[in-house]
C-alpha cells in the first residue's frame, strides 16, 4: 500500500470494531468512490469540529442553536430532573431512549474505568458528574441510576462510581440504583434492544 493509504487505514483501524482489514477495506471503497462522494465525507468530518459541542450538563455531543449550552434533552422541561441516569457513552444513551422507558435526565461517563486503573479520575468525568448531582440535589435529585454494561470494565466502574457516589447519596439524600439484571451477562447496552433496555429499567434495584 503507498503511504497515503497506510495512514489512512490506520486512522479508521482506530474506529470501535474495526480491525486492520476492515480498515484496508474502507480505503479501497474510498478508492473507488466517486471523487463527490470522498468530497462529501471530508466536509462532513471537518464539519464537526466546528459544530459540534458537549453540552455542559449531561457532556453528550450536540450542535447547539444560536450560543445554547445545554442540548435538547437537558433543555426540556418535560423531562424529569429527580432521576439522574449514568451511562458510558452517546449512542448508549439513544438506545435508552429509543426503548422509550425513561423520562429522567442522562450524564454522560465519557469511558470506563478497568480494574488496577492508576488514574480512574482521567478516563471518566467523575468531577463534572459530582458537580452535577450536587447542582440536582438542590432541585430534589432523588435517585441516579447506574447505567453500564455487564462487562467486566463495567462492573468495575460500577463499584468505582458506587464508591465514589456513596457519601454524597448519604449527604443528599438520593438512592442509586443499578438495571435490572434482566440484561444478560456481558451484554452491553449499545447493542441491548428497546424491549431488553425497558425491562432491566423496570427492574432496576
Ligand atoms: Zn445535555
Amino acid at each position: 500500500m503507498p503511504d497515503t493509504l497506510t495512514k489512512l487505514a490506520e486512522l479508521f483501524n482506530r474506529f470501535p470494531g474495526i480491525g486492520p482489514r476492515q480498515a484496508r477495506r474502507f480505503v479501497y471503497f474510498l478508492l473507488a468512490a466517486p471523487r463527490s462522494f470522498r468530497e462529501e465525507l471530508a466536509r462532513g468530518i471537518l464539519e464537526l469540529s466546528k459544530i459540534i459541542h458537549t453540552c455542559t450538563e449531561c457532556q453528550r455531543f450536540f450542535s447547539p442553536a444560536r450560543g445554547a449550552t445545554l442540548c435538547p434533552l437537558c433543555a426540556d422541561p418535560t423531562r424529569d430532573r429527580s432521576t439522574l441516569m449514568v451511562v458510558e457513552k452517546d449512542v448508549d444513551l439513544e438506545n435508552v431512549e429509543k426503548s422509550r422507558g425513561f423520562t429522567g435526565t442522562y450524564f454522560i461517563l465519557g469511558g470506563t474505568v478497568p480494574i488496577l486503573e492508576k488514574n480512574p479520575e482521567e478516563r471518566i468525568h467523575l468531577k463534572k458528574l459530582e458537580g452535577l448531582i450536587a447542582h440536582r440535589a438542590k432541585e430534589g435529585l432523588t435517585e441516579v441510576v447506574l447505567a453500564l454494561s455487564l462487562t467486566t470494565e463495567g462492573e468495575s466502574t460500577e463499584e468505582f462510581l458506587k464508591e465514589h457516589l456513596t457519601p454524597l447519596a448519604e449527604k443528599y439524600g438520593f438512592k442509586i440504583s443499578t438495571l435490572g439484571r434482566g440484561l444478560s451477562t456481558g451484554l452491553e447496552l449499545e447493542y441491548s434492544d428497546p424491549e431488553t433496555i425497558k425491562n432491566a429499567l423496570k427492574n432496576r434495584q
